[in-house]
């Protein structure tokens, strides 16, 4: 048994309990987005009711899962907190850096060979510290934690953004950077936004062509990529009970491209299902129990209106098969329109690639439903004229899928099945391209879309569809091509129509699998040495950053002044940098080199105060570093806007940057800036930030007296001779005043453990 039955048992026994509590506070009928928050209070039992959209509130998961790029970092911090062990059930999950070229077995063992070290590292430090491994080859984080550990009412985080996934088995998950997930691992709460709530009424019954992923489809174009921001979606309803498990699944997973904080769906018959099919009968006997309080009120889903922010309906009766894209998942098409919409707007018409699975997509259901369409293709003298992949989700589902015949159909129709990893979808996908330069278009069963999310070439058009459509479309090759109408020319001549797509929810044998690539902790890990290689060009092991010096900071040199939009992606890029997630040092060469510079308008060329030569700004900053001198950055808007990656904030950490000055913070940055005992800081006139000159020396002031609410000094010293003041402010609490005076939060923690 690899997950948690005595923690799941425990938080049963004490849900009714909590429960109550929420009631007498709250006042009114539950949505079961508010049962499981309220349940998870970081102080145990409520005592007070939460403003949506407004009150920031702990929480206490009761699980993290990392995946292989993002685990790296959090778990190189976890080993800063001092902790033998980890405080909640974790685990970590090989996906992401498997490159998908010429089929499961050679890709497979190619990436064990070149990711050796960061596997051995994962793996050690699994080992060490009680937190489950699963190796390559496994599977994809999302689809193993709804075999293995998802549950109704629970709680999780996971440092990946598709972490929503779990949702299909009633679980709030939300998706965190390495840095939030280090903190819960250590015991200390996590910190979210109450957030508002989208209630997503379904009526009717899926039937024929259209799928749950048709679903989630149609709400992506309803709400569009921001609209779920946020905001919890709770769907209910007759037609919600009436989808599988997974295919619950499938609409959680891709609420993430709406920019919800997680999506749910209230315990039913079809969970109890899939926990009993996938070796969780006593879970599925502790919630059968508690089954009334594991969905909303039924007060609430009778007036929708009443309780949710704002209430969605779709009738599944009526509902088309939809292919969303290109380049972004709302632009929605029902399939009767996607003909007419690909010809005006000139997308190509030959489909390249057909490419089904992934985590959104690979349940049992969904294979069988494409292997319908791939059987009867074969049966009738047709082969895909697309090339065509198939994407396992996990060994369980592959092994089960092969044991029943379906991986056959697929290469009998031309299909190559990948690793049970995420490869094309997160563009590690040597595509074999004659012509790269020229407009393509490939369909996927998978959930983002965006330009080069899946090859890395601009030219690609990339759509998004249920696994049975996009079978379908492999085998025409088109683009244009309406299974439900249409008809095609098989090897003898002979119109072909395809017939409705059949599925099987839950195999008729069970599931089953030889090695499912498990690696559980040792009881005892103290003796067990975690493994980097200090010449890894890839790994570094953490120091701790110094510790404030207790004075004024002052003769601090202007980094640079950004201008315009600074995301966590300007401040850390992605790309080439994934390498390097678990080396700050190497990492770090990318310090904000996306930034546009406020001087000169250019990316990456910052004047070096030194020698007033322009160079690349980590040189330039390192520069400083050298001669120990620090340096402020200074931004515009909503800096650090983007991805809840701590690199953004540990890079500047690292090389020696001691403030960030800037008109308004996103706050997850805002919050990772602090964590790592920088100073996050923001103009009291906003208008100060024109005062700022390229040549400045920059002192900051107040710190000896730093206390909440209280504002800081600056001072610019001005090349000409001549200094100016200011105030900045700060929202540090007492605590974070802690951690910046500790040099960051990680110290603090590691010296609590250690008193
Ligand atoms: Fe993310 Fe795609 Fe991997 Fe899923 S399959 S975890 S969406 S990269």
């Amino acid at each position: 048994m690899v997950f948690d039955l005595d923690m799941i048992k425990k938080f049963y026994a004490g849900y009714a309990g909590k429960l109550a509590a929420a009631r007498k506070v709250v006042n009114h009928p539950l949505t079961l987005t508010e049962k499981i928050l309220y349940t998870h209070l970081w102080k145990g039992n409520a005592d007070e009711a939460y403003g949506r959209g407004k009150d920031y509130v702990d929480f206490a998961p009761d699980r993290v899962a990392m995946q292989d790029a993002t685990a790296q970092m959090a778990l190189l911090q976890f080993m800063q907190s001092g902790r033998t062990k980890v405080s909640v059930p974790s685990t970590v999950h090989c996906d992401h850096l498997i490159q998908a070229e010429t089929g499961a077995v050679a890709d497979l063992s190619r990436a064990k060979s070149q990711n050796k070290e960061v596997y051995d590292f994962l793996s050690s430090v699994s080992n060490k510290y009680g937190i489950g491994f699963w190796k390559p080859g496994a599977g994809i984080i999302h689809q193993v934690v709804l075999e293995n550990y998802a549950f109704p009412g629970g709680m999780m985080i996971g440092t990946d953004s598709h972490t929503v996934n779990a949702g299909g088995l009633g679980t709030i998950a939300i998706g965190v950077g390495g840095a939030d997930a280090c903190d819960v691992m250590a015991g200390l709460p996590w910190e979210l936004k109450f957030p508002k709530l989208i209630g997503v009424k379904l009526t009717g019954k899926l039937s024929g062509w259209t799928a749950s992923k048709d679903i989630i489809l149609k709400v992506a174009g309803i709400l569009t990529v921001k609209g779920g921001t946020g905001a919890i979606l709770e769907y209910f309803g007759e037609g919600a009970t009436s989808l599988s498990c997974t295919g619950k699944g499938t609409i959680c997973n891709m609420g993430a491209e709406i920019g919800a904080t997680t999506s749910i769906f209230g315990y039913d018959k079809k969970m109890a299902e899939y926990l009993r099919g996938t070796a969780r009968a006593e879970v599925a006997d502790a919630a059968d129990n508690l089954a009334n309080e594991l969905t909303g009120d039924p007060e609430v889903y009778a007036n929708p209106e009443k309780y949710f922010d704002q209430v969605i309906e779709i009738n599944l009766s009526e509902l088309e098969p939809h292919i969303n894209g290109p380049f972004t998942p709302d632009l929605a098409w029902p399939i009767s329109k996607f003909a007419d919409a690909v010809r005006e707007n000139g997308w190509p018409e030959v489909l390249e690639v057909g490419l089904i699975g992934s985590c959104t997509n690979s349940s049992y259901e969904d294979i069988t439903r494409a292997a319908s369409i791939a059987e009867q293709a074969t049966s009738k003298g047709l082969t895909a004229r697309s090339e065509f992949t198939i994407t396992p989700g996990s060994e369980q589902v592959r092994f089960t899928v092969d044991r029943d015949g379906y991986l056959k159909t697929f290469e009998k129709m031309g299909g190559v099945v990948l690793a049970n990893a995420c490869g094309p979808c997160i563009g590690q996908w040597a595509r074999h391209s004659k012509d790269p330069n020229k407009k393509n278009s490939i369909v996927t069963s998978y959930n983002r879309n965006f330009a080069k999310r899946n090859d890395g070439n601009a030219n690609t058009h990339a759509f998004v569809a249920s696994p049975e459509l996009t079978t379908a479309l492999a085998i025409a090759g088109s683009l244009t091509f309406n299974p439900l109408t249409d008809y095609l020319t098989n090897d003898k001549g002979e119109k072909i129509k395809l017939e409705e797509p059949k599925g099987i929810e839950m195999p008729l044998k069970g599931f089953a699998v030889d090695d499912a690539g498990y690696q559980s902790p040792a009881a005892d890990g103290s003796k067990i040495e975690v493994l980097v290689s200090p010449t890894s060009d890839r790994l570094q092991i953490l120091d701790p950053f110094p510790a404030w010096e207790g004075t004024d900071i002052n003769n601090l040199k202007l980094l640079i002044k950004a201008k315009g939009k600074c995301t966590t992606d300007h401040i850390s890029m992605a790309g080439p940098w994934l390498k390097y997630r678990g080396h700050l040092d190497n990492i770090s060469n990318n310090l904000l080199i996306g930034a546009v510079n406020f001087f000169n308008e250019k990316t990456n060329s910052v004047k070096n105060q030194l020698t007033g030569e322009y160079g690349p700004l980590p040189e330039t900053q390192r520069a400083y570093k050298a001669d120990g001198i620090g340096s402020v950055i200074v931004g515009d808007e909503n800096y650090g806007e983007g991805s809840s990656r701590e690199h953004a904030a540990m890079e500047p950490r690292h090389l020696g940057v001691r403030a960030v000055l800037v008109k308004s913070f996103a706050r997850i940055h805002e919050t990772n800036l602090k964590k790592q005992g920088m100073l996050a800081i923001t103009f009291e006139n906003k208008d100060d930030y024109n005062k700022v000159l390229e040549d400045d020396s920059i002192d900051i002031t107040g710190l000896t007296s730093f206390s909440v609410n209280k504002p800081l000094v600056i001072h610019l010293n001005h090349k000409d001779g001549t200094s100016e003041s200011f105030l900045v402010n700060h929202t540090y609490n007492e605590q974070q005043i802690e951690w910046f005076k500790a040099g960051g939060a990680l110290n603090i923690i590691r010296k609590e453990f250690e008193n």
